[in-house]
């Protein structure tokens, strides 16, 4: 029996991808649905409003490049800016391409099963609505599924608390509150140090300190836009050609060819300079030599001893079990002079593990808090999390979440086998580093594609098992070696509260953006012939 499904192509998620991708699929002549969750465009950007929430990337190299119009158009007032500026950039984008008519909010995927018979995808809403699909899109995001933690009594506090990837859309005031912070991450640090500027008291309960940066931020005045402007072409042929897209590269030198003068000397100036050039663009064996690893955490460890007055806190605030760069670094702005207020204390539950959460604060194994307000950023199911918690299910049933139990399984990132039609953007296995323009790629090979299946007549599309293997063991190769994937963290996929997941696994393509685009257009160049299309 032949039906004509409801759309030609579903999308999940109205972020960055999911935008980009309904956009280039108009130009196909397509019919498009989006579904999104929530009440607005932006995905990260949109969930993402806790106090402090910023860019930890140059804005203009994190905005889309693909319209000449767009770019002239858009100027940005922060070199790292500030979300709700880069949530009016994706509603601005929203607004221009007309997009917002094909997306449906308030829509939460529940799930998605592939018909062999119809060779389309049954979706349904949380609110039990359905739709069909011939090709379904996942742009869900490597960051989006939040986790509470797994401690008795989060229910029962009395106060006010929040997920900083659910926090309200009203703006919430500090002042006069004793307010706690659990978790350390990139998110953590942002949220610290603007609570701290207010709040009445700020305890920041730390499981594991990271090893933070100085993000450097600064304003963009019109004459500084100009000159940035002027220079897009040349800023974006070099994320091109760097090794994670970004404006920073490993400088091509190893720690020790240097002398121990100018090593120190390249440091200061990577630590003095914006942006993540100190963990991007460090020396080239920083990630794969333990001694060079030493050397660079020792150089920021003293640093981190020379802004915090207090001894004993400096030393709870340096990582101990993981060098430097080997989780993703968070960027801060005067984070660590945090510590030296007298209105913050820092609890390192490593020493006293926090039993519960109780109606009015936190009880540690050593003391009780009383506290107002309790901001959990304990972060995300990452990468595969958003995929689990849609009941996806390919050919014969089988589910997505299964196949995927011991770690992701996929053909560069896009495709699995055994789930045809389904295409997935910024997936496991994808290079994703700086990620809008890693989407951008993605979104326009898996746009070529639709094309060819379309010119070709082609309804089904699937990786064949074989080249999923392929790719699978090539990436989990590439991050051999790698001393990040030696370290528990959202980038091997470990996360303490999501049950199953507390064994490291290779989650993402560890090898450079030029070679995963080398691979891709290869594929596409010899018409797909790694996948079975029909
Ligand atoms: P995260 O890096 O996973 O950090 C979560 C924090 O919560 C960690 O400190 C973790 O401690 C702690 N935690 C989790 N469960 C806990 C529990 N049960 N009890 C106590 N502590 C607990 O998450 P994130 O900070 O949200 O950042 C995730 C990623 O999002 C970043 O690495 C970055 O890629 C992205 N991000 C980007 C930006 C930006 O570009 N500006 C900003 C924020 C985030 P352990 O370390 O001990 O597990």
């Amino acid at each position: 029996m032949v039906t004509t499904p409801d759309f030609d192509v579903i999308i999940i998620g109205a972020g960055m991808s999911g935008l980009y991708q309904l956009h280039r699929l108009r130009e196909l002549g397509l019919t498009a649905r989006v579904f999104e969750a929530g009440t607005g465009v932006g995905g990260t950007w949109y969930w993402n409003r806790y106090p402090g929430a910023r860019f930890d990337s140059e804005s203009y190299s994190y905005q889309f490049s693909f319209s000449k119009d767009l770019l002239d158009e858009w100027d940005w007032t922060e070199h790292f800016a500030g979300q709700p500026e880069t949530l009016r950039y994706l509603n601005h984008v929203a607004d221009k391409y007309d997009l917002r008519k094909d997306i449906q909010f308030r829509s939460r995927v529940k799930s998605a099963w592939y018909q062999e018979a119809t060779r389309s995808w049954d979706v349904t809403l949380e609110d039990g609505s359905r739709a069909s699909c011939r090709f379904l899109i996942t742009a869900v995001g490597p960051l989006s599924a939040p986790t509470m933690p797994t401690i008795p009594g989060v229910d029962s506090f009395k106060g006010e608390s929040c997920h900083t990837a659910r926090w309200p859309h009203e703006p919430v005031s500090f002042v006069g509150k004793r307010v706690a912070v659990i978790g350390t991450g990139a998110t953590g640090v942002q949220t610290v140090q603007e609570v701290a500027k207010t709040a009445k008291s700020l305890t920041v309960f730390q499981r594991t300190p990271n090893w933070c940066a100085p993000l450097l931020n600064s304003k963009i005045g019109p004459e500084e836009m100009a000159e940035i402007r002027a220079n897009y072409p040349a800023m974006f042929q070099r994320c091109m050609e760097t090794f994670s897209c970004f404006l920073h590269t490993p400088d091509p030198r190893k720690t020790f060819d240097v002398s121990e003068e100018e090593r120190q000397a390249f440091w200061e100036k990577l630590y003095a300079s914006p942006g993540f050039g100190i963990w991007l663009g460090n020396f080239s064996d920083m990630l794969t030599d333990r001694e060079a690893n030493a050397a660079i955490s020792a150089f920021v460890a003293n640093k981190i001893r020379q802004r915090v007055k207090d001894p004993v806190t400096a030393e709870k605030l340096i990582p101990k079990n993981h060098g430097f760069g080997t989780r993703r670094v968070p960027m801060e702005t005067r984070y660590y002079e945090v510590y030296n207020q007298d209105n913050v204390k820092l609890v390192d539950i490593s020493e006293t593990p926090i039993a519960c959460i109780t109606p009015t604060g936190i009880e540690t194994s050593d003391a009780d808090y009383e506290f107002d307000m309790i901001i959990y950023a304990t972060g995300f199911d990452a990468i595969t999390g958003s995929f689990d918690r849609i009941d996806i299910r390919g050919v014969d049933g089988a589910r997505l979440k299964d196949r995927w139990k011991h770690g992701p399984e996929t053909f560069l990132g896009t495709t699995v086998d055994g789930f045809p039609n389904m295409l997935m953007l910024i997936g496991p296995h994808m290079a994703l580093g700086n990620i809008p323009r890693s989407i951008e790629h993605n979104v326009d090979w898996v746009t070529d594609l639709l094309r060819y299946a379309r010119d070709h007549h082609i309804t089904r599309i699937e990786a064949t098992a074989d080249e999923v293997k392929t790719w699978t063991d090539h990436v989990k190769e590439l991050g051999e070696g790698n001393l990040l994937f030696e370290v528990n963290s959202w980038m091997t996929g470990v996360n303490t509260n999501v049950e199953g997941k507390q064994v490291r696994i290779v989650n993402r393509y560890s090898g450079s953006a030029p070679a995963y685009r080398a691979r891709c257009d290869e594929v596409a160049s010899h018409d797909y012939r790694e996948m079975a299309l029909a």
